[in-house]
């Protein structure tokens, strides 16, 4: 008999303990809380909604919408709990984030099928192959576990985010922007989008006047203080981005036949080609700010930003290397991951992965074989997205349109909707076919 056990209780461990138990499969939850804390939760409950209570929209037009909808033809526990303990916020569908986790908990300490084991893990034996692991400890993993997990994976475990923004490819306006790499060389993977002398200092301007997110923690300045954000270098002084990530040296725009005053690069963040990030642009600018002030370059006028740059302690895996399609380690088969460790960032993005795994540990348990999900659901093309066609080193995403392949529409709206009916029937067909 397998023995299976679930390192984390929060948003991803929680679904996947609760879904194993739904169908009489025991396991054991290990969480440390509230013995051993962590920086950012306050309470010794499982499921606990670190920061904001919304999990987003409940439109279809919207990302986070399609993987909520995802989520329950997958049968999230999590989610329905959620449904019940919802409070008014328009489109958002946000929560009581004390009466969801209170319950949350209710129903895990009471099931019989889940052995709570309320201690940090420092480490796990892997010479015991009757055991399969579950591991969820999250952005902010206990740092005894991070080392053992370092141990294993060395420079595959992150434990920043440094991250630039990445916009949609579609939303790039190409006639203000052309292909090429520095002095001729490589193979055109790089978007250069030209800002002239009057551009670039109103970018400027703009750029270090615009409002910041605080810094948390400790480590949080650490990681400011090694990797400068684009506006601290901003700072310096009018024309450092110009001998930084802004430099024109070795591009020349076709269209004038020289070198523009400034460049922004953009690169591309997946296989597909159908998301860029912004080269250099880690920043700790506000969301909203980023939105204002980087779309004052003249290519990204228009441009629709899937992710936003940040800058914050997170423990996570280069999961290209690391993981397969079924969240399961390559080098180590009775390791699985879920939640934010694998790169998948959100809360809606940890339950649904942790219902995922669960479902795959079922399959495994049952069958001897796992299932990957099909690349046009958000959530396979989330999941794709940091295995397979992610760049590597990984940056982490969440639940985007920009992820899942093109389909023929006239604006943003009607294209999201499209790929939005296209997923569920996806998943409608792929659950009837696997019998689930
Ligand atoms: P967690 O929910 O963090 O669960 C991990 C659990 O593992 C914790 O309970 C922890 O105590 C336990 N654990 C860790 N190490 C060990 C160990 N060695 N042994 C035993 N137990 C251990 N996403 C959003 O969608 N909206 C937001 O507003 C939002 N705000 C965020 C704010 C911050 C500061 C951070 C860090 C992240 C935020 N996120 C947000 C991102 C993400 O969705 C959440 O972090 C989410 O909780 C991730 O779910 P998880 O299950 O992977 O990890």
């Amino acid at each position: 008999k397998v023995k299976i056990n679930i390192v984390g209780g929060g948003l991803a461990g929680s679904e996947a303990a609760l879904s194993l138990a739904e169908k009489g499969i025991e396991v054991t939850l290990y969480e440390m809380r509230p013995k051993v804390k962590t920086d950012v939760h306050q309470t010794g409950y499982f499921a606990e909604l670190v920061c904001s209570n919304s999990l987003k929209s409940v439109e279809l037009t919207n990302a986070s919408g399609l993987l909520k909808e995802e989520a329950r033809m997958l049968g999230s526990i999590l989610l329905e709990i959620a449904e019940r303990h919802r409070v008014p916020a328009g489109k958002a569908f946000a929560v009581d984030r004390k009466t969801f986790s209170k319950e949350v908990t209710e129903r895990i300490e009471s099931s019989p099928y889940i052995h709570v084991v309320r201690e940090e893990v420092k480490e796990i034996d892997l010479n015991d192959e009757g055991t399969l692991w579950i591991i969820a400890t999250g952005p902010l993993s206990s740092p005894a576990f991070e080392k053992w997990l370092s141990g294993l994976f060395g420079e595959d475990l992150f434990f920043f985010d440094a991250l630039s923004p990445i916009v949609a490819a579609d939303s790039i306006d190409y006639r203000r922007c052309f292909v090429g790499d520095r002095y001729g060389k490589g193979s055109g993977d790089y978007l250069n989008c030209p800002l002239d002398k009057e551009t670039y200092e109103r970018f400027w301007n703009e750029l270090v006047n615009a409002q910041v997110a605080p810094i948390e923690n400790f480590s949080d300045k650490l990681l400011f203080d090694r990797c400068q954000p684009v506006e601290e270098i901003a700072r310096t002084g009018i024309d450092a981005l110009r001998y930084g990530p802004m430099k024109p040296v070795g591009l020349i725009d076709p269209k004038t036949g020289s070198e523009p005053y400034a460049v922004v690069q953009l690169r591309k963040e997946n296989k597909e080609g159908t998301l860029y990030n912004l080269v250099g642009f880690q920043t700790r600018l506000k969301w909203g700010e980023q939105k204002r002030v980087f779309r004052i370059i003249p290519a990204l006028e228009h441009a629709e930003f899937v992710r936003y740059g940040v800058m914050h302690r997170n423990t996570y895996l280069n999961s290209p290397k690391i993981l397969n399609r079924d969240l399961r380690s390559k080098g180590y088969p009775n390791l699985f991951f879920c939640g934010q460790i694998t790169g998948l960032e959100g809360y809606v993005e940890a339950i649904t992965s942790g219902r995922f795994v669960a479902l795959n540990v079922m399959e495994l348990v049952k069958t001897g074989s796992t299932f990957y999900l099909p690349e046009k659901t958000m959530l396979g093309a989330l999941i794709n997205h940091i295995t397979v066609s992610g760049r590597v080193p990984l940056s982490p995403v969440y639940a985007n349109y920009g992820l899942l392949p093109p389909v023929k529409a006239k604006g943003k709206r009607e294209r999201n909707l499209k790929k939005a009916e296209r997923a569920i029937e996806e998943l409608k067909k792929f659950l009837k076919e696997r019998g689930f």
